[in-house]
């Protein structure tokens, strides 16, 4: 069984703590683009963790978790996110974990060239979290990027790493007026954090082929959403790579493997961090209410995330862009304080109602039709079983599966491990 866990919506949905809770029945956990640049956060008996860069999958003993040559890794980072695991009990050994040796690294001069130019944008800014990601991503196009396998043979590395710095040192001085990237002090940090990681490095690609032919059953766990992907978001106020699940197979290292089901992680409202059209985006103290009650602010940068309503609009193109077979439908207990639920139902574009999802310059313009919901005005974040659930829940879902052309499956209903309810 192969199975994508991936985002609905702009991210910050909830997927780790999906992930942690279905990987009991897989035995491998893939993470297969992105970077530090994502936090999921996990609550389960072992405590409550933000995983950054590492799959979720890692707080289960008995799951292979696996970075695809998708992601891009930022060692030091890595290193630390290891460390916090271990020093919480957690045992990361390279039976467990396994890098692949085409991910590419993200070095400490891509982190600052995210921010010098973020700082030259000034009020333009794109709201990076300003973790190297987009000049990491751009450096692997550009095929002026390292991969983990080179920590493998470090004196060839050394080489290639000083044509690429010439190269990168043009751009830092000469654009930014910055200061340039010395080859000693890269290949020193290379080697501290690099060292500790080369028994985890191999050919994940080939390993996770094998474990396919075995019969395993392999899930493959996204990072942000379907409308922060690179393609089909809402650029240039996007990632920088492929967030959906027909990547998944290419970002793991397995293009020859087809997905047989794919997860969407779906928020019972929406959120959104940094800049970028957010047509449901509610202002003042009704803003601030749902913020609260869903405690948004970044797992990776603790920003205050935008909130809004559920946007049918918007969550019916991540569904179809994510070729969703079912959902998971998270956070439903924060909605539990409101007397009638916001839902933005369609987009008014130059005077016209609109159900597709519009082109980025279309969407700036886009104002959101709003109509409401009845609330269930009762604590739900202890019901385990569709009878427990209120009927204007019930009712909340079946609209929104209506709305969205899709069936969900789960509803979570808290943060831990054990708070959903299968449907
Ligand atoms: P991810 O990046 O998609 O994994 O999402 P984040 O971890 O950034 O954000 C989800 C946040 O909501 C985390 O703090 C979770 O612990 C929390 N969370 C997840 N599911 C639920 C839920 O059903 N109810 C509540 N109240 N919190 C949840």
């Amino acid at each position: 069984m192969l199975t994508a866990i991936t985002g609905i919506n702009w991210g910050d949905e909830g997927k780790g703590r999906m992930v942690d809770l279905l990987s009991e029945d897989y035995d491998i956990v893939v993470r297969y683009q992105g970077g530090n640049n994502a936090g999921h956060t996990v609550v389960n008996p072992k405590g409550k963790f933000i995983l950054n860069l590492l799959p979720s999958g890692i707080l289960r003993d008995d799951v292979v978790n696996v970075m695809g040559n998708g992601m891009v890794i930022d060692l030091e980072h890595l290193a630390g996110e290891i460390g916090r695991l271990r020093e919480a009990g957690v045992e990361v050994t390279p039976e467990h974990l396994k890098i692949s040796d085409r991910a590419v690294i993200c070095m400490p001069y891509h982190v600052m060239l995210d921010c010098l130019e973020e700082e030259r944008l000034g009020d333009a800014k794109f709201g990076s979290t300003r973790r190297g990601i987009a000049p990491v991503y751009g450096d692997k196009y550009m095929k002026k990027a390292l991969r983990m396998g080179e920590l493998l043979h470090p004196e060839r590395m050394a080489q290639r790493l000083k044509g690429i710095l010439e190269w990168k040192n043009l751009t830092i001085e000469k654009v930014y007026g910055g200061q340039a990237a010395a080859l000693q002090k890269m290949l020193d940090w290379l080697k501290k954090y690099g060292e500790p990681l080369k028994s985890y490095i191999c050919d994940t690609g080939l390993y996770l082929d094998e474990a396919a032919k075995a019969g395993k059953n392999i899930m493959f766990e996204a990072q942000l959403g379907a409308l922060r992907d690179i393609d089909f978001g809402i650029y240039p106020y996007t990632s920088s790579s492929s967030t959906i699940a027909a990547y998944a197979p290419v970002g793991a290292g397995i293009p020859n493997r087809k997905l047989d089901k794919t997860i969407g992680i779906m928020k019972a409202y929406s959120t959104c961090v940094g800049e970028g059209p957010f047509t449901a985006e509610m202002f003042g103290d009704e803003a601030e209410a749902l913020r609260k009650a869903g405690g948004e602010y970044g797992a990776a940068t603790g920003r205050p995330r935008r909130v809004g309503g559920f946007d049918v609009v918007a969550s019916r193109y991540g569904v179809r862009m994510q070729g969703a077979d079912e959902l998971a439908l998270t956070k439903m207990d924060v909605l539990s304080y409101l007397e009638r639920i916001p839902v933005c139902t369609a987009y008014r574009v130059d005077g016209e109602l609109t159900q597709a999802f519009p082109f980025t310059d279309a969407l700036d313009e886009a104002q959101p039709v709003i109509e409401y919901l009845e609330g269930w005005g009762c604590d739900i974040s202890g019901c385990r079983s569709k009878e427990e659930l209120p009927a204007q829940a019930l009712a909340y879902i079946a609209y929104i599966e209506a709305a969205v052309g899709c069936k969900v499956r789960y509803v979570s209903v808290g943060p831990a491990r054990e708070q959903y309810v299968v449907l």
